[in-house]
């Protein structure tokens, strides 16, 4: 198991920016997502991780419980628009792109070679540089980022979300942003939003300035249980201690699917048998 730098260095700016850890949504896995609903909030494309959110971990074929929901996915955002971004296929570890090609095959959309593990900054810096490079390019605040890991997947979104936001307000406007989120008001950071992105009102409360992180909670495959414990130990304590940003928290539950819970067959006990019987008899 190769050693990710990137990832062990991440908590280290958690105590500068706690609330880099912090999902914009969670949903057990891709079928709860609403595409439509995302599409129409105006997010237009999704970066994916690959192991244990849609292919079983080291494995290339989609689970095949997530097709439906996949191919839903790819025909709303369509093609070149959804990319996968994982820690194994396409890294260096994937001798000579075997890996990458195959899990193109099997998933129908393009895997970003990159050199550095999520959530490095020169994988941030390939993801951009794919996406600006599309036809009509796609903006950071366009994205989602779906993922099962705090500190690779959610942290490699957030990243991007401080990054965007420091780019568009300018070093004295990170510096009053900052200030915003701790103590500021509700229409300092309307105006500031309005100013930097020159967007409708509602697009701008609709996607608030970042790409979107998804946290995918459900595991297929056992895997790295002790780092997904502690990673959701962090998530609840920061939720519980760090003071939220002001203003209007974006209403993410809207991107959230109602699936209808199954009812789980019941199986008849002994009475109940010998009673049919007797009755059929
Ligand atoms: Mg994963």
């Amino acid at each position: 198991m190769p050693i990710n730098i990137p990832g062990l260095l991440a908590p280290f700016q958690l105590l500068i920016h706690p609330r880099l850890v912090l999902p914009g949504l969670s949903v057990k896995d891709i079928r709860q997502i609403d595409f439509a609903a995302l599409k129409r909030a105006g997010y237009r494309g999704a970066v994916f991780d690959k192991d244990n959110c849609l292919t079983i971990p080291y494995e290339d074929k989609l689970i095949p419980e997530l097709q439906e929901a996949w191919d839903e996915c790819r025909e709303t955002f369509g093609k070149g628009n959804v990319l996968i971004v994982s820690n194994s296929a396409g890294t260096y570890l994937d001798a000579g792109g075997i890996q990458s090609e195959s899990v193109t095959h099997h998933l129908q959309v393009p895997v970003l070679l990159h050199t550095s593990f999520k959530p490095a900054y020169s994988c941030i810096s390939a993801i951009r540089t794919y996406f600006s490079s599309l036809h009509k390019p796609i903006r950071d605040d366009e994205l989602i980022i779906v993922g099962d890991r705090i500190f690779t997947d959610v942290i490699l979104a957030n990243r991007i979300r401080l990054q965007h936001r420091k780019e568009r307000t300018g070093f004295l406007g990170s510096v009053f942003s900052c200030a915003y989120e701790k103590e500021g008001t509700v229409s300092t950071e309307k105006e500031s939003l309005l100013k930097a992105e020159g967007a409708s009102k509602v697009i701008r409360l609709d996607r608030a300035g970042g790409p979107l992180a998804i946290w995918t909670t459900g595991v297929w495959k056992r895997e790295a249980m002790a780092m997904r414990w502690m990673e959701k130990g962090i998530v609840n304590a920061v939720e519980k201690w760090s003071k939220p940003p002001g203003g209007e928290p974006l209403d993410t539950s809207r991107f959230v699917k109602r699936v209808l819970k199954e009812e789980p067959v019941k199986k008849p006990n002994v009475v109940e048998v010998l009673l049919a019987r007797l009755r059929k008899g």
